[in-house]
């Protein structure tokens, strides 16, 4: 039976191949790929090319001089990369220069500073003293791979993705995105799926790094959580769910991510320093002390202080109905003071123990218009939704990458060309 299934007949790969090439043409369509072809000029018999990777205490005139070139070249160097790539320092173990003479006994004549994988600044002499800047972009190979993996009897999501074979810093940006809806806490059990659509950056064939989370699924206890990455035809890029509603909320569930839940909002519940039954009007996120703490959301600071009960505490305001408060803090950040806007992740402050507490966690609150309200189960608000004309092009977007995702289920091999 297996077997029989393993065997792709011509009926199948013919399938498979359309299916790729009309995504290959719609997702083309939509994501930005730059790109001019670096220049490989063949060098002539006795060009020289040197290269130095910079390192800490390397300036760019230190490293000019080095190579013989005059105080007027690194004068006009100096302004040139400035002006023309808006490079005004160099830096220690990321940049590269690459120093290229006509022979070996000849002044520079070319450099070349590679800041990113994706860049390259070519400076050329120009024979009178002046230096010529031209900013090429590599050219980039982008492919969408397909990886997905379960939920084992005590497992996280982060290990199950880690097993599944999707790099650490994707699985970073989709717990990120899937905290937006789901809470690690109840929603993960032994036996949910999940996938993942991600881009990753090839040049010369050769594997750069990871790009976009493209699509993410998750079989979560109160239904499918899917999020689809999509541009729009102004440009905009953002997050939707299978019927094209924004996915990105407004505020997050779970302001840091992989914390575990250990105690839960509820209207009655015995207070664990007071003795007594009292309503515990947040939730408590386990996590060590001087764990940053981000925003929930973009907003506005209105209170940063002290009580007795929840210690250090910082509170912000969103959008017009909603405000969180987070207490018990080690440590504020100095900058983020009252009447400071944030940005939705920026940090806020510390995990701490301080005010009423047994132990280093985060009491968060979610308050909606002057009301405490559940994080965990909030119908919290999109950040952006889609019109009804953008909302049915992303739907034909979306049945095709789930068509993608049909056949790449069977052949995690295979990829998806952008
Ligand atoms: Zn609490």
């Amino acid at each position: 039976m297996k077997k029989a299934k393993d065997i792709l007949n011509t009926a199948n790969l013919a399938r498979l191949v359309l299916g790729l090439a009309i995504i290959l043409t719609i997702v083309a369509t939509i994501l930005v790929l730059t790109v001019r072809r670096t220049t490989t000029s063949g060098p002539s018999d006795n060009t020289c090319t040197s290269v130095v990777v910079v390192a800490s205490g390397d300036t760019l005139s230190k490293l000019l001089l080095e190579q013989g070139l005059t105080h007027n070249d690194v004068n006009a160097i100096a302004s040139a990369l400035k002006k023309d790539a808006g490079i005004s320092t160099l830096r220690a173990d990321k940049d590269k220069l690459e120093f290229t003479r006509p022979s070996e006994t000849e002044p520079v004549s070319k450099i070349v500073v590679v800041p990113s994988p994706w860049r390259q600044v070519e400076l050329t002499c120009d024979g009178a003293g002046g230096w010529n800047c031209n900013t090429i972009d590599v050219e980039r190979d982008t492919r969408a791979t397909y990886r997905s993996g379960e939920i084992l009897d005590g497992d996280s999501f982060y290990l199950a993705g880690q097993r599944a074979g999707i790099p650490a810093g994707i699985l970073v940006d989709v717990y990120d995105l899937l905290a937006f809806e789901m809470d690690f806490e109840r929603d993960v059990r032994a036996g949910q799926k999940f996938w993942v659509v991600y881009e990753e950056n090839f040049s010369d064939n050769k594997k750069i790094d990871n790009g976009n989370v493209l699509a993410v699924s998750f079989q979560a206890l109160r239904g499918n959580v899917q999020m689809y990455r999509y541009r729009k035809s102004d440009g905009t890029i953002g997050y939707y769910d299978a019927e094209g509603n924004g996915a990105i909320k407004s505020l997050k569930r779970t302001p840091i991510n992989n914390a575990k839940i250990t105690s839960k909002f509820s209207n009655k519940r015995k207070h664990p320093v007071l003795g007594y039954t009292r309503a515990h009007k947040g939730v408590d996120f386990r996590a060590s002390t001087g764990t940053p703490i981000p925003a929930a959301g973009a907003g506005r600071v209105v209170a940063r202080g002290y009580n007795r009960g929840h210690g250090n505490y910082i509170k912000l305001r969103h959008n017009g109905s909603y405000e969180t408060l987070y207490a018990h803090l080690s440590k504020f950040v100095k900058n983020v003071k009252v009447g400071t806007s944030v940005r939705q992740g920026q940090t806020i402050g510390y995990v701490g123990s301080t005010g009423m507490s047994t132990g280093p966690h985060l009491h968060y609150e979610i308050i909606k218009d002057g009301k405490h309200v559940n994080p965990m189960t909030v119908k919290l608000p999109a950040i952006s939704n889609l019109d009804s004309k953008e909302k049915k092009k992303f739907q034909e977007y979306r049945k095709l990458l789930d068509s993608g995702v049909e056949q790449l289920r069977d052949k995690p091999d295979l990829f998806i060309q952008l």
